[in-house]
C-alpha cells in the first residue's frame, strides 16, 4: 500500500504546479476508490452466491400459505432490515465494514423452531419458530441475529479462513446452513471436514457471539424490547437440552447451539446499555395474566405460565387483579429469591419489602377459606412460579 503511494507520488512529482499535499490527497482518494470498488464487489458476490443457493433452498422447501405468518415475518423483518442498513454495527467476528443488503424474508413450512440466512440477506424462518415465539419482540430478536450473520458476511469470512488451510467447498457450507436439526443433520455433515475445522478453530462460537451481539445492537435501536432476544434464547436453550433431536440450532453454526451462556452474554450486554430486563413484557411464559375465574362467578384469577396463583372476589376484583398483576410482573422480572415472598399483616402478600397485593374477607368467603389460608397458599404459588422461572433462566444446562 505504502509503496503504491510513493510510486504515485513520484510519478506525479514532476508536475510543478501541484502541491505535495494535493498529490497525497489524490493518492489516498485512489486507494479509497479501490477499496470501495472491492467492497461493492464483495457485496455483489454475496448476493450472487446467496441467490444461487436461495434457488436450491426454495426447490427443496415447502413454503407456508399462512398469509398472517408471512405478513408478520415480512413486517418485522423489513423494520429490522431498515435498521441494519442504517447501522454500522460492531462485528466481533466477520467483515467489519458497513455492509448493506436488500434483505428478503420467507416462511418455510417445517416444525423445528429454526431460522437461517444465506449470504446476501436471504432470511428464512420456519413455521415451528413462529409457533414457538411469544411476541414480535422475540421474532425481531431472531431476525436481528440472522440479519447479522449476513451483514457481517460470516459465510465469506468462514470461506476465507477455511481456504487458508484447505480447499473448501461452498456447496458443503450451504448444505450445512440448510440443515436444521433432526436425523438428516448428522448425515449431511458427516464426512465433511469443514464443520469440524470451523468448530476446532472456534469460528462457529465466534460467529454466534458476533451475530448475538449484532442482533442486540439492532434491537436497542428498534421499537422492540431487546429482552425478547434473551427470552427466546432461554427457551430455545431449554428445548435444546430436553430434546436435542428437535434442535433449534441455526444452520452451519449449529455446533454452538442456543445455551444459557449465550443468554447470559446477552444479559450482560443489556446491562451495559442500561436496558432493564423485562421478561414479562416479551414472553407469556414469564407473565402474570388476569383472567375470569371459571370456578367462582364474578371472581378473577391471576395465572402464571398456565397455573393459578390466586383469586380475587367482590366488585373491584378486576381492578385489584390488574394492579396486582403489574406488581407481580415487576417483582418476578427482578429475579428475586423465593424467600422474598412472604405474608404480611391484614391479608397482605409481600415481595421483598413491597406490598404486592392484599386479600379481603370477601376473597376468603368466595373460596371458603380464611384470609390466612389464602395468604399461605398464595405465597406457595408465587414461590412455585419463581422456581419455574429460575429453572428456565438459570438451570438450562
Ligand atoms: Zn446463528
Amino acid at each position: 500500500m505504502l509503496s503504491t503511494l510513493v510510486a504515485i507520488a513520484l510519478s506525479l512529482s514532476t508536475t510543478p504546479t501541484r502541491s505535495v499535499e494535493s498529490l497525497v490527497d489524490e493518492a489516498w482518494q485512489q486507494v479509497d476508490k479501490k477499496a470501495e470498488i472491492q467492497h461493492q464487489d464483495d457485496l455483489k458476490s454475496d448476493v450472487e452466491v446467496g441467490a444461487k443457493y436461495a434457488v436450491e433452498v426454495e426447490k427443496q422447501s415447502k413454503f407456508t400459505t399462512d398469509t398472517d405468518m408471512i405478513k408478520r415475518v415480512q413486517r418485522v423483518g423489513a423494520e429490522m432490515a431498515d435498521i441494519a442498513n442504517q447501522t454500522h454495527s460492531i462485528a466481533t467476528w466477520g467483515d467489519t465494514r458497513f455492509n448493506t443488503f436488500n434483505y428478503t424474508f420467507k416462511v418455510i413450512q417445517k416444525d423445528e423452531p429454526n431460522a437461517f440466512s444465506l449470504p446476501g440477506g436471504y432470511v428464512y424462518v420456519q413455521t415451528g419458530l413462529l409457533k414457538f415465539i411469544e411476541s414480535d419482540d422475540e421474532l425481531a430478536g431472531v431476525l436481528a441475529h440472522e440479519i447479522s450473520h449476513a451483514k457481517f458476511r460470516h459465510i465469506a469470512t468462514l470461506q476465507r479462513e477455511q481456504s487458508k488451510m484447505t480447499m473448501l467447498s461452498l456447496p458443503v457450507i450451504i448444505a450445512a446452513i440448510m440443515t436444521s436439526g433432526g436425523a438428516n443433520a448428522g448425515a449431511a455433515i458427516t464426512g465433511t471436514s469443514i464443520l469440524s475445522t470451523a468448530v476446532g478453530n472456534g469460528w462457529s462460537v465466534k460467529a454466534e457471539q458476533a451475530a448475538d451481539y449484532g442482533g442486540i445492537q439492532l434491537m436497542v435501536k428498534s421499537k422492540y424490547n431487546p429482552t425478547g432476544m434473551v427470552t427466546v434464547m432461554e427457551r430455545l436453550a431449554l428445548v435444546e437440552n430436553s430434546q436435542p433431536q428437535y434442535s433449534s440450532t441455526l444452520g452451519i453454526f449449529r455446533d454452538h447451539p442456543p445455551s444459557k451462556e449465550r443468554a447470559d452474554a446477552m444479559l450482560q450486554k443489556l446491562k451495559q446499555y442500561n436496558i432493564p430486563v423485562e421478561r414479562s413484557k416479551v414472553s407469556t411464559s414469564f407473565r402474570a395474566i388476569v383472567k375470569p375465574d371459571d370456578k367462582i362467578a364474578g371472581a378473577v384469577v391471576i395465572t402464571f405460565d398456565g397455573r393459578n396463583l390466586l383469586s380475587f372476589a367482590g366488585n373491584n376484583a378486576l381492578t385489584r387483579a390488574d394492579e396486582a398483576a403489574v406488581k407481580l410482573n415487576t417483582f418476578i422480572d427482578s429475579s428475586p429469591a423465593t424467600f422474598e415472598v412472604a405474608t404480611g399483616m391484614d391479608g397482605v402478600i409481600l415481595g421483598g419489602t413491597q406490598k404486592l397485593l392484599q386479600f379481603t374477607p370477601e376473597d376468603a368467603v368466595a373460596q371458603g377459606k380464611s384470609v390466612a389460608e389464602l395468604q399461605r397458599l398464595t405465597v406457595l404459588n408465587i414461590r412455585g412460579a419463581l422456581y419455574m422461572v429460575a429453572i428456565r433462566i438459570w438451570e438450562t444446562h
